[in-house]
């Protein structure tokens, strides 16, 4: 079986990492486009293995159009082999315009998944009833004010360590200000 080695997007060169990556003359111009030229003089020389990790492993703080570059690079990779695959096994053209499609990505990421701990996080918890501890009892209060109104009330109830109701009570407060005082 005869194996083409020459680049699917180009024609010109064997296929290699490196080439399908970084070098061949319809990938290179979207590193430009994202960059890439800002952080690293030596990024079209490297060794292939140097390059992707160096690249992948920088720190969040190495922006390039405000977004951490680790993030841009590693989408680029992704969307470049998934580029590739598209025109080998589906026929598809180049994407013009896939320097956009991975900043936007990069950005998605960056602000869905790396920041969720500055953020208010929802947390959803089914809230119930829970018995006691058995031989104890439970006794539960809750209240309302209806401050336009001036009037609140309250109640509340004990029940036993199996749910069972043992005493309850409610009280109306006309003047609400005695409960706000
Ligand atoms: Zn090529």
């Amino acid at each position: 079986m005869a194996l083409d080695i020459l680049c699917p997007l180009c024609l010109e060169h064997p296929e290699s990492i490196s080439h399908a990556l970084r070098d061949c003359r319809l990938v290179k111009p979207v590193w430009h486009q994202l960059g890439s030229h800002h952080l690293n003089t030596n990024f079209f020389s490297q060794d292939v293995n140097l390059w992707l990790s160096s690249n992948a492993c920088l720190k969040s703080s190495h922006t390039v159009k405000g977004i951490p570059w680790f993030s841009l690079f590693s989408f680029a990779i992704w969307a470049l082999w998934k580029q590739r695959n598209q025109v080998v096994f589906n026929n598809k053209g180049v994407n013009p315009n896939i320097s956009n499609v991975i900043c936007m990505q990069a950005m998605e990421f960056v602000y869905c998944v790396t920041q969720p701990r500055c953020r208010n996080r929802m947390i959803v918890r089914q809230i119930k009833w829970e018995k006691p501890d058995m031989g104890w009892v439970k006794l539960n209060t809750d209240g309302a004010a209806d401050v336009a109104a001036g009037s609140a009330g309250g109640g509340g109830l004990i029940r036993d360590d199996q749910g069972n109701w043992i005493i309850g009570f409610t009280r109306k407060i006309e003047n609400s200000q005695q409960l706000l005082g």
